[in-house]
């Protein structure tokens, strides 16, 4: 296999973003949970997105995770890859963009590196280096208080030359709507003058394409899920890839029994949660005694155990620890708000962990963190990415895993309609 496109993601739910964005362009991408295994056995796939987490960890380590990750895509033939930032920069002047980026653009021996977080569809622009969330700049939003990486400055060239040892240059708007030949000539330029980096405006969705077809002249680029579009556009544009991403899911149902589980305590979730009590059995944890002892997993998959039998007519079920904001903030009284919030995702990655050894083929999970830590427990390597059941949500297909086949819908608080459990659960057959 020969990967057109190799993705290093600096966090989980970022990479997921990344990867839907790859498959609704037409490639077919496989998103792995940290730097696969040598050995790690794929369908053929156009891309791979390797997620890590490694946003706000200390640089060096983000610099020799990356790197892992970069050997192991070159070694499936990357000839390209995106080094998946947040599309609102979030970083320190300790990295970790500027140090990854230093080290990928050395392993590569490009002379200029593209870099832009602009995703226009999802309010992310960049306008003379700027990066705008919305209509205000990065200064203005409320990144500015971030709890790790607040953002006090908008102007992305200095931003990053705090960060990198190469100097920072800017391709403009003007230049960008000149078309391909000027940016190319502008990058030429800058790396006559030593420059190694390029943060490059984008406003509209067409100037993402332009800065793709650019970015394929040279090894590596940084940017958000919106240059990964572009980057998709312009291989299947010239032809690199065919833009049929359905192809890579096998035809055959991965049946089987069915759960969900929720963690997520958002006003969707709990709506969602509602609508789900009409058409499957629900069973609501008690928050305190998931805190306070292992007694209340035990019950829940006791309870979960009868009922999920692959019998016409049994299952889907759904086990939530959801609660109200109030409850919420009477639990995290009582324990501490980290304290309650990890036993309960511990609690609910037992659940998953017990689900599965029961036989649970087919599992949707409400909540980023409660995803990330059921997903960490089941040790899923990587996910192929089919059908979006909601706008950000897809239907994930196991990869690498040796107890067989497994569908699962992860899904961060907001998102889905109001039938969401039902929907995902139709769409995994
Ligand atoms: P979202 O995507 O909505 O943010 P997450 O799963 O990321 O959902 O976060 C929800 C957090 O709330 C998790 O840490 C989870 O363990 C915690 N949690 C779940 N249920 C409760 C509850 N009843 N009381 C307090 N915290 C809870």
């Amino acid at each position: 296999m020969t990967l057109a496109l190799g993705c290093i993601a600096d966090d989980y739910t970022g990479a997921s973003d990344l990867a839907n964005t790859l498959t609704r362009a037409g490639l077919r991408t496989v998103q792995t949970i940290g730097v696969p295994a040598a050995d790690l056995a794929l369908p053929e796939v156009d891309a791979v997105v390797v997620s890590l987490k490694s946003r706000s960890i200390e640089a060096g380590l983000a610099v020799t995770r990356s790197r892992a990750a970069e050997n192991w895509l070159r070694g499936r033939g990357a000839a390209h890859i995106l080094f998946k930032i947040c599309s609102t920069f979030d970083s320190t002047d300790a990295g970790n963009i500027g140090p990854v980026m230093d080290a990928l653009r050395a392993d590569s021996g490009d002379p200029i590196v593209l870099v832009t977080p602009a995703f226009p569809e999802t309010g992310r622009t960049v306008y003379q280096g700027n990066l705008f969330v919305g209509s205000v700049p990065l200064n203005e939003s409320p990144l500015k208080d971030h709890p790790l990486n607040p953002m006090h400055d908008s102007n992305l060239v200095r931003v990053l030359a705090r960060q990198s040892r190469t100097k920072v240059g800017l391709i403009d708007l003007a230049t960008l709507g000149r078309g391909v030949e000027a940016v190319r000539a502008k990058l030429a330029d800058l790396a006559a003058k030593g420059i190694g980096a390029a943060i490059v405006d984008a406003v509209f969705d067409r100037d993402l394409e332009t800065i793709g077809q650019v970015a394929l002249d040279h090894r590596v680029s940084v940017g958000a899920s919106g240059i990964g579009l572009g980057l998709a556009r312009a291989l299947v544009a010239g032809g690199t890839v065919k833009a049929d991403a359905a192809s890579a899911l096998p035809d055959v149902a991965v049946g089987g029994p069915a759960a969900c589980l929720a963690g997520s305590c958002s006003q969707a979730t709990l709506q969602q949660i509602a609508n789900a009590e009409q058409v499957m059995p629900v069973l609501h944890l008690d928050p305190e005694r998931v805190v306070t002892g292992k007694d209340e997993v035990q019950r829940a998959l006791a309870w979960a155990k009868d009922r999920i039998k692959d019998r016409t007519g049994d299952g889907p079920i759904l086990i939530a620890s959801s609660a109200t904001p109030d409850e919420v903030a009477g639990l995290q009284s009582r324990h501490g708000r980290d304290a309650a919030g990890h036993a309960i995702e511990q609690a609910m990655a037992d659940i998953a962990e017990g689900l599965v050894q029961a036989g649970v083929r087919r599992l949707v999970v409400a909540g980023g963190e409660t995803s990330g830590a059921a997903v960490d427990r089941l040790r899923i390597p990587g996910f192929l990415v089919g059908a979006e059941i909601a706008a950000g949500v897809p239907v994930l297909r196991a990869v690498g895993m040796t107890s067989g086949d497994m569908l699962l819908a992860l899904k961060s608080g907001n998102f889905g309609g109001p039938e969401f459990f039902s929907d995902a659960l139709a769409l995994m057959r």
